[in-house]
């Protein structure tokens, strides 16, 4: 199989990632599928040279240079293939890993949140002002969540939405995308400077990582603008304590804060063998993955004297943390 089929085959088997472990003698390819990892899959190592050069040359990176890491973008078109590819020299040769991007964003009703979380965030789309943190560690999926709540906006279709992403990745009709570049001094920082000039209603930023990021962001909140914006946290109290270090006041915060959202990836177990593995789930014990998480909702205003130390645990609403699907 080649390099083109194989990636056909993963993406429809549901994979988010492929792995390509180079090796003189056994090199293999893995794949991650709903967070787990398949078993090795053994490939002749002149397949192997083939398809890193072919995937190289077709993310426009340079094929000539093997001893340094590279990254590109692949996309096929007829096949509704993107993907971000990396590789890395190691001792055995050059790795490549592929993430493969499903080409719409996830639907917020697919998403997988309980009742309570779904129907807040089709509420707070409805907001005209006010700060949205949607938090997480890396792969928990908050940027998944984000674009879900773009597509939702778009559909709305009454307010102008600019987004500020690190690349953008999925393009949605009706939203004003933007992929930062910080070599050029196009930072989150300045490009949410720059799109206040151009009469937004909502301001989504990709990933507020500093403290002039949190000054634009909370200042644009709390001047008439919806700003949502994902910081990486692992649960609503320390992305409170994450604000407070990136010198947003406690003043600031209950003016502006509507609310976080803190989430994870949960995974939803095969029915059929109950997760041990069976050929319906490829062996894997589950058939997918399902967001939840912990919601503070505030779009009244809450006065919270000394939060997050004397947080009332009863305000955040934590859900069920075992879903089976
Ligand atoms: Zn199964």
């Amino acid at each position: 199989m080649g390099g083109e089929a194989l990636l056909k085959q993963a993406f429809i088997q549901g994979a988010s990632d492929v792995h390509l472990f180079s090796h003189p003698y056994t090199p293999f390819m893995r794949w991650r599928i709903h967070g787990k990892l398949t078993d090795r899959m053994p490939i002749k190592p002149i397949e192997m040279h083939q398809w890193v050069s072919r995937l190289k040359l077709q993310s426009n990176m340079d094929i000539s240079q093997q001893l340094v890491p590279q990254d590109g973008y692949l996309h096929w078109p007829e096949s509704g293939i993107h993907a971000r590819v990396a590789t890395i020299p190691t001792v055995h040769g050059e790795d490549m890993v592929i993430r493969l991007i499903p080409s719409q964003p996830i639907p917020l009703q697919q998403l997988g949140f309980d009742a309570t979380i779904e129907a807040t965030l089709t509420e707070l789309i409805h907001r005209d002002h006010g700060f949205f943190v949607i938090t997480g560690p890396t792969g928990s999926g908050k940027s998944a969540t984000l674009m879900a709540l773009a597509h939702e906006l778009a559909q709305l279709g009454n307010r102008v939405v600019v987004s500020l992403e690190d690349p953008v990745e999925h393009v949605i009709m009706g939203v004003r995308q933007s992929s930062i570049h910080p070599p050029t001094g196009f930072t989150y920082e300045s490009g949410i400077k720059a799109v206040l000039r151009l009469d937004p209603d909502v301001i989504m930023v990709g990933e507020i990582r500093d403290a002039p990021t949190a000054r634009v962001a909370i200042e644009a909140a709390y001047t008439g603008h919806l700003v949502l914006a994902t910081v990486h946290t692992p649960s609503v109290v320390a992305t409170v304590r994450r604000l407070y270090q990136l010198g947003i006041t406690e003043l600031e915060l209950e003016e502006g804060l509507l609310g976080i959202l803190a989430q994870r990836l949960y995974p939803i177990y095969c029915k059929a063998c109950d997760g041990n593995g069976c050929p319906k789930c490829q062996e894997l014990g589950i058939t997918g993955r399902c967001a939840n998480g912990e919601l503070l909702y505030m779009p009244h205003g809450t006065h919270f004297l000394g939060f997050p130390n004397q947080l009332n645990e009863g305000i955040i609403w934590h859900p069920r943390t075992h879903p089976h699907g």
